[in-house]
């Protein structure tokens, strides 16, 4: 029967199948496509096996001195691998390609380890764009980390504005971790959540916390001010949590980190004062862009699986693949795959193109990507009928880190709620304009 598959498609006077990269359906440039094959044949060798490792050891192990984690990352400095997309000989709409590119193959290897490096190079990247050399030196050749959540304020911490509050609550919430600002310094205490991605191996740090200036944590709207300010991690006051454990993305080091009267200078500020929110809204529509690129990584690696599984096991005699309604399935999960890929790259289009980028466009994408990612490694998962759920087969894996993407970056429902207040918002704008 494959035989008889074969001679059909390669029949000749049938339709030629069509041309197809790694990504699928597209014509890259030839520069693109060497990119994308380099960093192919890293996602293969070294970031995947490396993932599947880290995968099967407690969250102590997998920042022991031992554990590949340290290879994997010294490996990548080693090679030059970065997160950033400012070059000043690429123009914004290539490297917007080029980021899909090479973000969409590391997902494809670990997306655990994918959201490590970016991480890692955040600090850096962030000193980078606001042009301070200081803090590009100070952060350069660090693993970072991006300190926004805490105990007590989530989701809370990505309201921009004051009328997204629940109309019982007559401020916003100023969370566990502050700073306070005077006389030069920046002064902070208390502690982050559990979740900081490379919270317990960072080396430097930017944190995303409320601020008092001197005359409060709140405006008068009740809304509060803030601060964002990288930090070194090696200062007097700052201690490291244990790893956390969890379910998904176990390659990727999480913790907390604790702030007992840590002083940097003003100088170390990304954005404060009046420019804090503008700031914050800058910094997470760029972080947010790559969720929605190695989540692309993650269902095409959970299609592929699908695909070469479902051409060896045979059930009703025949191949599961041969089956109508398994095509139907296969189709409707390389629709989504390609539906991924066309949404993240214009989201990281937009994102560096706009006069006016805002997160919480970029963050309904993230919501569309990662659903979408999420019902792709459940079907690829369900294919593989019983042996998709254990440790020997790969789909078990991809289901758990494709999970833990609906609550990373900002919680999915949250996300989704917050691009409809945007689009309240514009709606009432241009009819207040008119
Ligand atoms: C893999 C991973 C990596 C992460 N990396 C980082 C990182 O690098 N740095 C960092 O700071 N954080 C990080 N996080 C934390 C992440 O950003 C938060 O988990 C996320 O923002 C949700 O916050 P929360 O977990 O406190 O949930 P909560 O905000 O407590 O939400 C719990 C539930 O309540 C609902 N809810 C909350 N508020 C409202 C509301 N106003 N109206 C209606 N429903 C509501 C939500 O939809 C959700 O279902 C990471 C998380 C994960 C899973």
């Amino acid at each position: 029967m494959t035989q008889q598959i074969e001679r059909d498609t390669l029949n000749s006077v049938r339709p030629h199948l069509p041309y197809t990269e790694l990504s699928g359906f597209e014509v890259l440039t030839d520069d693109e496509r060497a990119i994308q094959q380099a960093m192919h044949a890293f996602a293969r060798d070294v970031m995947r096996p490396t993932g599947i490792a880290i995968d099967k050891l407690t969250a102590e192990q997998a920042i022991a001195p031992s554990s590949p984690y340290w290879e994997f990352m010294a490996t990548a400095a080693a090679s030059g691998i970065e997160f950033d997309t400012a070059d000043d000989d690429v123009a914004p709409q290539a490297m917007a390609r080029l980021q899909s590119i090479v973000i969409e193959e590391f997902g494809w290897g670990d997306i655990g380890l994918t959201v490590s490096l970016a991480a890692a190079s955040f600090p850096n990247m962030m000193a980078k764009r606001i042009g301070n050399q200081e803090l590009v030196e100070l952060t350069a050749g660090k693993i970072g980390a991006w300190v926004a959540t805490q105990p007590d304020r989530g989701s809370d911490g990505t309201m921009l504005y004051p009328g997204e509050r629940h109309a019982k609550a007559a401020t916003g919430n100023k969370g566990n971790l502050t700073a306070r600002i005077a006389g030069g310094d920046i002064v902070i205490n208390g502690q982050s959540s559990a979740w900081v991605s490379n919270g317990a191996v960072a080396q430097v740090a930017i944190l995303t916390i409320v601020a008092d200036y001197g005359d409060g944590f709140f405006d008068v709207d009740g809304h509060p001010h803030g601060v964002e300010v990288i930090v070194p991690l090696d200062l007097p006051g700052v201690t490291h949590g244990k790893p956390l454990e969890k379910l998904g993305q176990r390659s990727l080091p999480q913790g907390e980190l604790f702030f007992d009267n840590v002083k940097v200078p003003v100088r170390y500020a990304i954005s404060l004062g009046d420019e804090y929110w503008h700031g914050h809204a800058s910094t997470w529509s760029t972080a947010g862009v790559a969720m929605g690129q190695m989540i692309t990584g993650l269902a095409r690696a959970a299609l592929e699986h699908a695909v070469a599984y479902t051409h060896e096991r045979s059930q009703g005699g025949a191949l599961l693949a041969e089956h109508q309604m398994v095509q139907s399935r296969l189709g409707a999960m390389a629709r989504k795959v390609e539906t991924m890929r066309a949404l993240a790259r214009r989201a990281a289009e937009y994102t560096l193109l706009s006069p006016a980028k805002h997160p919480y466009y970029t963050g309904s994408t993230k919501v569309t990507c990662t659903d979408l990612g999420f019902e792709v490694a459940d079907e690829a998962l369900q294919l593989f009928g019983g042996y998709g759920l254990t440790r020997e087969y790969p789909m078990e894996k991809l289901f758990r880190d494709a999970r833990a993407a609906r609550i990373e970056d900002g919680e999915n429902h949250l996300l989704n709620m917050k691009f409809g207040y945007l689009t309240s918002m514009m709606y009432r704008s241009a009819r207040h304009g008119a």
